[in-house]
């Protein structure tokens, strides 16, 4: 952290302000006197520091970091990729991982008919959201504790470790107990308590990139859960707001090779999410391979007109296979194998 002095401030006033730093916080402070103003080098964790207190003393005329605040995330404290195990499932390091289902849990023929499709065409791990955050309270809701265990059914048939969206700090024993993958959606990216809550669960967590959130914003939300004990976090670029209204939200692909250079996390993307239209999905999908990314989260369903949920945005089956047929040999291309 650098502290430029206003100029004309006297040698005591920063010698006062250099040995509270160095009593407060620990570090250690560098002066160099320029022409006309000094400027204080602050050395060690400066990471609990409050910049906004520090730029409210008179004589201080800015304050800048030169170290990132997160440090469990970031790659240059930890160069190699994490890969995160989801029950036997590799996430990350030269990996390519898909995550597919549809958006909520129906019914059991439902969940098991699409694990048993996704699993023949290539994916992973099955998504199912049992927990809906929707904008309407007169929309489903989800089919809560009931839909966690006909994923469950869904595992068993098939194999398919499962992915879900924890809503709230309650379920965490619950989560803990029946999903491999713990999704922390968009909408609670920053709900600090959640975080700090899947922070203490032995299972990985998902976590979903806000609706309007910064690269550093998302990696802070994962040093949470990370600060909290639990370092098995993959992040997840699913689109963000912007001005365009055509699409649900706007994919920012920027974010694979930004969020690979800040950070050793593994990062993959849902396409579905992003555009909100099926006919998207498989162009923004190979987008994602093409610029490095670690895996898909895609949204499948069986019946997409009647799906209670992201019906639009989902593939059947069949298109599905497609995608998983066009993307295997671009996966190849670009060094990586389909897990
Ligand atoms: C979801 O994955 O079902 C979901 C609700 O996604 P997001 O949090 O990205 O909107
Ligand atoms: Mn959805």
């Amino acid at each position: 952290m650098v502290i430029v002095m206003k100029p004309g401030v006297s040698q005591e006033k920063i010698q006062t302000l250099v040995a509270q730093l160095e009593q407060d916080h620990g570090v250690t402070v560098g002066i160099t006197n320029g022409v006309g103003c000094s400027i204080l080098g602050l050395v060690g964790d400066t990471a609990h520091i409050d910049m906004d207190k520090l730029s409210m003393n008179d004589d201080v005329e800015r304050v800048m970091r030169v170290q990132e605040p997160y440090k469990k995330a970031n790659r240059k404290f930890h160069p190699e990729d994490t890969v995160v195990d989801v029950c036997g499932v590799p996430i990350g390091g030269g990996r390519f991982t898909v995550i597919a289902g549809p958006c909520s849990v129906e019914s059991e023929d439902q969940i098991t008919g699409v694990a048993e499709d996704v699993k023949a065409a290539g994916a992973s791990l099955l998504r199912g959201g049992a927990f809906k955050p929707r904008t309407s309270p007169y929309s489903f809701q989800g089919m809560g504790a009931d839909g966690l265990e006909l994923l469950l059914e869904a595992k068993a048939a098939t194999g398919l470790p499962i992915v879900s969206e924890i809503m709230a700090p309650r379920y965490c024993g619950l989560f803990e107990e029946k999903v491999d993958l713990v999704q922390v959606g968009a909408r609670n990216m920053q709900n600090f308590d959640l975080l700090k809550e899947v922070g203490k669960l032995s299972k990985p967590i998902l976590l979903k990139r806000g609706l309007s959130n910064t690269y550093e914003e998302w990696i802070m939300s994962a040093e949470y859960i990370m600060a909290a004990g639990n370092e098995n976090v993959i992040l997840c670029e699913r689109g963000v707001r912007t001005f365009e209204t055509y699409t649900r939200n706007t994919l920012d692909l920027s974010a694979i090779p930004a969020i690979r250079k800040m950070s050793h996390l593994p990062i993959v993307v849902d396409p579905s999410h992003a555009a909100g239209m099926y006919w998207m999905v498989e162009p923004l999908a190979m987008a994602a391979v093409a610029v490095g990314a670690d895996g898909l989260m895609v949204e499948v369903h069986n019946d997409p007109p009647r799906a209670k949920c992201d019906g639009a945005q989902s593939l059947t089956p069949e298109k599905f296979r497609h995608l998983m047929d066009k993307l295997n040999p671009l996966v190849e291309l670009m060094g990586k194998k389909l897990v």
